[in-house]
């Protein structure tokens, strides 16, 4: 059982060098998500080959699952990434229910070869105003029409 645990983080660590040593190199994480004993999703990033600012290695690796099970929630899987995920990737595994995080290297491993989301950690609980992004309310009573026509939807998955 151990072992096969190893086995599945040494695919993500895989995934972490084919992504960072091809070509100019995307960020060196890899990640994978497991079921039933077996890989449902895997990815590397990809932020640069994809101009996606998202497309970090558990997310690429979370919509990979989600594409092949056909299904946006992920509750009997487990990811095993080659690092401790970011504060993004965090959430999208909380978002996908995901059971279990195994991970490899940790956040400070990341921080000191350049890739530091302590800033994301400490921006998170800031109120508004002390955000680095700037961020303030627009149209809110616009905007909650849609709320209110959500609210009294009969036909919705919860
Ligand atoms: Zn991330």
């Amino acid at each position: 059982m151990e072992e096969q645990k190893k086995e599945f983080m040494r695919k993500a660590i895989e995934l972490s060098l084919i992504g960072s040593q091809e070509g100019i190199g995307q960020g060196p994480f890899g990640a994978v998500i497991v079921k039933d004993g077996r890989i449902v999703g895997e990815g590397h990033n990809n932020v640069i080959a994809y101009n996606d600012p998202t497309a970090h290695a558990e997310v690429v690796a979370i919509r990979d699952a989600c594409k092949n099970l056909g299904t946006y929630e992920l509750q009997d899987c487990e990811i095993y990434t080659s690092c401790e995920p970011c504060p993004m990737c965090l959430s999208a595994i909380y978002w996908a229910k995901i059971g279990k995080i195994y991970y490899g290297n940790t956040r400070d491993d990341a921080a000191e070869i350049g890739f530091d989301d302590a800033f994301l950690y400490q921006e998170i609980p800031l109120p508004l105003a002390e955000r680095t992004i700037a961020i303030e309310p627009l149209a809110r009573e616009e905007a909650q029409v849609a709320f209110v026509l959500w609210a009294k939807k009969e036909n919705k998955i919860d």
